[in-house]
Formats: C-alpha cells, sequence, structure tokens
C-alpha cells in the first residue's frame, strides 16, 4: 500500500486548523493584491497562525519544501512588499493579544498582529500613550510597522518605530523562534538583533511579537496653522518653535499650496483653518506631560514674532479641542485625498531638515523640465527633514501614458538624484519593497549593500523570506 504525501495545504490546514489556512481564490484574494490595486501577486495558500509556535510550524512546513514565505501585516505599506510570488502569504490578524502592560517599565507586550490603534487604546487605558502616529493606525499592525520601521507625525519627539520596539519575537526561515523580548533598557550582551529587525521588510523573518516603549500622556497641548510665504520661511519658523520648546514640539508638518488646494477640493466638510490658501503651511503641535495654562499663550507669543520678523504671514492658533482636531483631520486626509486627485508619483525623500528649500527648489526645476504635465505637492514631516515631494499628474494625462511603470521610475530616479545631491536618501519611513530594489543597487553604499546581503543570508540561507523585497539580487 503506499501513502501518498500531503500536499501544503494539508499539512497546514493540520497545524493550523481550517480557520487558519486559506486556499480559494475568493479567500486569497485580499491578500495578493496590493491595497490600492497597483499591483497583484499570486500565492499557493494563506497561513493564519494563532501563536508563535503555530507560525514556526507553518513556516517550517513551507521553506522545506523550498516554498517562500511572504509575511504580511495590515497591507497598508506604500511598496509592494506585502504582494507575494507564488508562495505562503503569513498573516498576523488572528495574534492581536496584548500579553502584558507593565507601567512601571513604561513597556507593553503584545501579539504583532495588533493594530496600532489597539495599541493607542491598551495604552490609554494604562494611562500611558504608544507615540506613533500616522494615517493608516486603524488597519496597520505591529509586525508591520516595526518590519517597515514606520515614522509617522511624532518622529522628531519619540522616534520612528525603530525607537519605540524595545524587543521582538521573530521566527525565522527554519521554523526556530528568536524570543528578544525581555525588553531591557540595558543589555550589552552583543548585537542588538531587535534593531536589525526594524526595517527588515520580513526578509528576516516573521515577527510575531514585541515589546514596546510607552510614553506618559501628554496632559496639556497647543495647535497651531501658520501661513508661510516660502519654505526658507516656514523652516525659519519651524526652528523657532523648536528653540522655544525644546522636546515639547510634537509635530511640525509642512504642506504646500498644492496640496491643501486637493484637501479642499475633494474633502468638503474640511475646513481649513486659513481664509486664504497660503503659499506654505506649517502645522505646529506642543503638547507637555504637565499641566500647563500658558502653553497655547506660550505658542502665540512665539509665532507673533516670527510674524513681526516677517517670517509668518498669517497663523491661527487653535482655541479648543474642537479646532485642534480640525487641523490634524485636515492634515491625516492628505494621502486618501490624492488618490482621488490624480496619479501621483510620492517620493519619500530624507534630507537634512536645513536642506529642504533648497532640495524642493532644485526638484522643482526638474518636474517643470522634464514632466511639464504634473504638478508638484508637497507633505513634509519638516523638523525630521522627511519630504514626501509628489508629483502628481492628472487622471487623464497619466491614462494616455503607454508604460507607466517606466514613467514611474523616470520620476523616482529624476527625485531621488536631487535628494542624493542634497545629501539626502530615497526611502525615509515607507521602506524599500518591491519598488526601489534597483534604487538600493544605484544609490547605496556597496559596502552596506555587500553587509546587508550577509546578514540576510546568516539568518534566511536559502532567500526564502520574503524574495525580491528590499535586497536587490546578489
Ligand atoms: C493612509 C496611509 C497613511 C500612511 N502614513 C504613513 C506614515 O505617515 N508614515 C509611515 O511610515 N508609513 C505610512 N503609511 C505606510 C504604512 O502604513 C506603513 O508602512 C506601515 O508600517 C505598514 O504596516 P502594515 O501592517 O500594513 O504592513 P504591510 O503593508 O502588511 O507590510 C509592510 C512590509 O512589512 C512586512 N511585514 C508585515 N508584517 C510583518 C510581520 N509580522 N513580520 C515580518 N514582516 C512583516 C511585509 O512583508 C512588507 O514587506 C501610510 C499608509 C497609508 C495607507
Amino acid at each position: 500500500m503506499s501513502i501518498s504525501k500531503p500536499s501544503i495545504i494539508e499539512k497546514l490546514t493540520g497545524i493550523l486548523g481550517p480557520k487558519g489556512c486559506l486556499s480559494e481564490a475568493a479567500d486569497v484574494a485580499p491578500y495578493i493584491n496590493e491595497f490600492r490595486g497597483r499591483r497583484s501577486g499570486d500565492a499557493v495558500a494563506v497561513a493564519l497562525p494563532a501563536s508563535a509556535e503555530e507560525a514556526a510550524a507553518a513556516i517550517k512546513a513551507a521553506t522545506s519544501e523550498g516554498l517562500p514565505v511572504f509575511p504580511q501585516g495590515g497591507n497598508t505599506g506604500l511598496c509592494y512588499g506585502t504582494v507575494p510570488a507564488k508562495g505562503l502569504v503569513v498573516g498576523l490578524r488572528r495574534m492581536r493579544g496584548i500579553r502584558e502592560v507593565d507601567v512601571d517599565s513604561g513597556l507593553m507586550t503584545v501579539d504583532a498582529g495588533i493594530t496600532l490603534t489597539e495599541v493607542h487604546e491598551a495604552a490609554a487605558k494604562a494611562g500611558m500613550q504608544f507615540p506613533l502616529y500616522l494615517g493608516s493606525e486603524g488597519t496597520a499592525q505591529i509586525g508591520g510597522l516595526i518590519s517597515t520601521n514606520a515614522g509617522g507625525t511624532g518622529v522628531l519627539r519619540y522616534g520612528p518605530m525603530r525607537d519605540l520596539v524595545a524587543g521582538v519575537e521573530l521566527v525565522l526561515a527554519d521554523g526556530r523562534i528568536l524570543n528578544d523580548l525581555q525588553g531591557l533598557r540595558k543589555n550589552n550582551t552583543g548585537y542588538n538583533l531587535t534593531q536589525l529587525v526594524a526595517g527588515s521588510e520580513g526578509t528576516l523573518g516573521v515577527v510575531t511579537g514585541a515589546v514596546l516603549k510607552l510614553s506618559p500622556q501628554m496632559q496639556s497641548r497647543a495647535h497651531a496653522w501658520i501661513a508661510c510665504e516660502s519654505a526658507e520661511h516656514a523652516l525659519e519658523a519651524g526652528t523657532r518653535v523648536r528653540m522655544a520648546f525644546g522636546n515639547l514640539v510634537e509635530a511640525l508638518e509642512l504642506l504646500d499650496h498644492a496640496q491643501v488646494s486637493y484637501v479642499v477640493k475633494h474633502v468638503p466638510g474640511n475646513r481649513m483653518p486659513l481664509s486664504e490658501l497660503p503659499a506654505w503651511s506649517l502645522m505646529i503641535e506642543i503638547a507637555s506631560p504637565r499641566r500647563e495654562t500658558e502653553l497655547t499663550s506660550q505658542l502665540e507669543a512665539v509665532l507673533a514674532q516670527a510674524m513681526e520678523d516677517g517670517f509668518i504671514a498669517d497663523a491661527v492658533v487653535a482655541q479648543n479641542e474642537t479646532q485642534a482636531k480640525e487641523i490634524w483631520h485636515f492634515r491625516h486626509s492628505v494621502t486618501e485625498v490624492n488618490k482621488i486627485n490624480g496619479i501621483g508619483v510620492v517620493m519619500d525623500t530624507s534630507v537634512r531638515p536645513s536642506a529642504i528649500p533648497g532640495f524642493i527648489k532644485d526638484a522643482d526645476a526638474v518636474v517643470a523640465r522634464d514632466f511639464p504635465q504634473a504638478e508638484r505637492a508637497i507633505t513634509a514631516h519638516m523638523a525630521d527633514g522627511n519630504v514626501h515631494y509628489i508629483v502628481m499628474f492628472p487622471h487623464e494625462v497619466w491614462s494616455a501614458i503607454a508604460d507607466k511603470e517606466a514613467r514611474e521610475l523616470d520620476v523616482e530616479r529624476a527625485i531621488h538624484n536631487v535628494a542624493a545631491a542634497h545629501g539626502g536618501t530615497f526611502s525615509a519611513e515607507h521602506g524599500i519593497g518591491r519598488k526601489l530594489t534597483e534604487e538600493m543597487t544605484r544609490l547605496i553604499d556597496p559596502v552596506r549593500l555587500d553587509l546587508m546581503q550577509r546578514v540576510k543570508a546568516a539568518f534566511d540561507p536559502e532567500n526564502l523570506m520574503n524574495p525580491g523585497v528590499l535586497l536587490p539580487p546578489r
């Protein structure tokens, strides 16, 4: 009697139960399509483990047959890092638990499939905050946020995800589990593997758990929206705010005229705080963990002086929570609105804050020369130098372009070159994914690239973890 070998789907169903293994086309579809519909891939099945041990067994079952593994969180990434290529997708949505909240240590240990919003809620319940804030927070998962080293609007004060994670649990390609969840502030026992995993985009393993650093909740806040005539003026105004408030500055978000006009045009209820659309807008938030009664008036005083000195054309300081919420709602509408407005080729460039005006000026000259049918829009996390330089094509112009991928690449390369000329880089917070691997070859120091490829080989010698993402083939 011959016993036939069980298929990988049967094996996975045995490990994960029927709820934990999806293989019907309709069930798999959400996991193989990029969320904006720009790319799609292919998968043999989707594994949805309920624990690190289940994830390890499923991953081992796949890799022992040479099947690549494609980790997926909330699928909100912007660089096609979740688009699978005929392998096993590992999704974490059944792993959403909070393992521990340790207020005395300022730490929370979670399953990696928990969303950022759920973490915010749990931290608030404990009287703390987890200070990572971005537009996709309702869907993006902790595992994805660690793997992309996500940034957002609070990086100036709290750092990107890399600074907010104190440990990870990682399932390796061979099914072993790295447990780095001690959450020790001081630990000099060699390399910091958690820091290697942050920003590794699923190429070193699947993050199944994490220790997160919590901060005290803020007790008082002040918000302002200021109008400036130039990016130079906005930079000067931002510097004055930083000098006056030090590490109380939560956010300095820069938007240009075009970006603000898209929000006004496409979100009718979205009130623009100033009566006229300014050339440049800077959104400012100051926050203190103490109950301060003077924060708003102190901010008003700093802005009044900058106005008197000619750096600010107009300003609104929020007088209540509703006005503050309106300012943030406006800022967080940007990504959705841009999708309606046209096809935006969005660059995630990073330069020193002092280089922002020069970078934008030079990039504008390139767009005017090489892509005259497009409009430029800017959304920048100004104080950390992260400029989302957007080359916006009207829908009708874009649909007439024969080779869209080639055009997108042309635009990206042109702007990345300008960033490099200003001492900057082409990925600040979104990562590399499948989108920018060629730029890694073109623009990254070869020694750095070689070392990264060796690190990858140490974790994943058969190249079965998210192959094709982050690193170009050797
Ligand atoms: C409206 C909107 C606003 C955004 N704003 C910002 C912003 O301000 N700042 C910012 O940085 N990003 C932003 N993003 C991008 C995106 O939300 C982040 O990159 C986020 O970190 C992705 O998390 P995710 O769970 O959706 O990961 P996914 O998109 O599912 O995956 C992203 C990458 O991480 C890997 N990955 C996912 N989960 C795991 C895991 N458990 N283990 C190992 N690898 C894993 C994937 O393989 C992939 O390579 C925004 C996106 C949207 C749609």
